[in-house]
């Protein structure tokens, strides 16, 4: 099959292409705006066309028409964002990926969308479950929801096409993945920017803070990129995946975000063998994002529905920060 991966330079993508590298039994055409996060990655199963995809409909048009399978990874997942520049999120993770949608219904394409954990907004339940638990948001005026709201808006639209016109789609909503490549690293002391564990690792690497946001209560289930990864692989091959929605996530992995920076500056005092001179450091939270954030707890999600057609997350919390934090050490020299 051919696989058509928009997107696929960034920090999911980058990892599914070397995952679908490995396999060797597709055909993997790759399409971004940025190509950094694939250096070194190649592969003869493997092209990628480095473009810019927004307001570009004739071009994506045809890359589509000539795929089997359309995986739409295009996404801005980072909550300064949602804050600082709420239409541009809105104009991607709605506007753009709408067109993606409209465009595989017309050509009768297989659509694989990304989605996302944040579209539980407000923890409501002991846990998430995809078909069951409701989606409820904060106030308008509190703009960082309309990536959350896109996203919903996005599902209930491909949803609705499955209805009408037999779109054959997954959907899958992450739980915050980490691993090698996420996001970008900014100079520690910097508000605001990339997620938290790229955050800490800049801390770490510099000596500087480590940010608490509102204290650092709130909590996260961290999952493993290989994870991540094994479980795209799982919603592509199950007979059973077709027009149904998946997390994936590692309630094994459920940690505070205080707990997260603890456990991060005792994984950096074991590879380096001396303290990193990180520290932690209380901030409010509007300082840190600008008025219009609201955080929420995320509790962890139920994965039984990937785990009925064959996943499992396999990568503990500490194995994965400690991959993580090892390649950004490596990379600048520090180990
Ligand atoms: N956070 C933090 N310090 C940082 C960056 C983020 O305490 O330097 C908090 C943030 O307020 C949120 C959690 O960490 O509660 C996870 O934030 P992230 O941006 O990684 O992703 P999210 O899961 O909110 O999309």
């Amino acid at each position: 099959m051919k696989l058509l991966l928009l997107g696929a330079g960034g920090f999911l993508g980058s990892h599914i292409v070397e995952l679908m590298i490995a396999r060797g039994d597709h055909e993997i055409i790759g399409a971004d705006i940025s190509d950094a996060k694939l250096a070194g990655i190649e592969g003869s199963n493997f092209e990628f066309i480095k473009a810019d995809l927004m307001g570009n409909t004739e071009f994506v048009e045809d890359l589509i028409k000539n795929a089997d399978v359309v995986v739409d990874l295009i996404s801005m997942p980072n909550p300064s964002l949602y804050v600082s520049d709420p239409l541009k999120i809105f104009n991607v993770t709605f506007r753009r990926n709408l067109e993606v949608v409209d465009l595989c219904v017309k050509h009768q394409k297989r659509l694989i969308q990304y989605s996302t954990s944040e579209i539980y907004g407000r923890p409501q339940a002991n846990t998430y479950q995809e078909d069951i638990t409701p989606l409820v948001m904060g106030p308008v005026t509190n703009q960082r929801w309309i990536y959350a709201v896109s996203k919903q808006m996005l599902e209930r639209v491909i949803h609705a096409y499955s209805l009408r016109d037999e779109l054959d789609y997954s959907i899958i909503r992450p739980f915050n993945a980490i691993g090698p490549r996420l996001d970008y690293l900014v100079e520690s002391g910097t508000m605001g920017g990339p997620r938290v564990v790229a955050h800490f690792v800049s801390a770490l690497l510099e000596a500087g803070p480590m940010y608490l946001v509102d204290g650092g209560l709130q909590r996260r289930s961290f999952t493993a990129v290989q994870d991540a990864s094994s479980a795209f692989a799982t919603v592509l091959d199950s007979p059973e995946a077709h027009n149904q929605i998946y997390h994936y996530g590692n309630p094994g992995n459920d940690t505070s975000i205080k707990g997260l920076a603890e456990l991060m500056l005792e994984i950096s005092e074991e590879l380096t063998g001396k303290p990193s001179g990180a520290y932690l450091e209380v901030v409010d939270a509007e300082k840190f994002y600008g008025k219009g954030y609201e955080d929420t707890t995320r509790v962890p999600p139920d994965i039984s529905k990937l785990r009925s057609i064959g996943w499992e997350p396999k990568v503990s919390l500490r194995q994965t920060l400690t991959e993580t934090l090892g390649y950004y050490m490596r990379q600048r020299g520090r180990l």
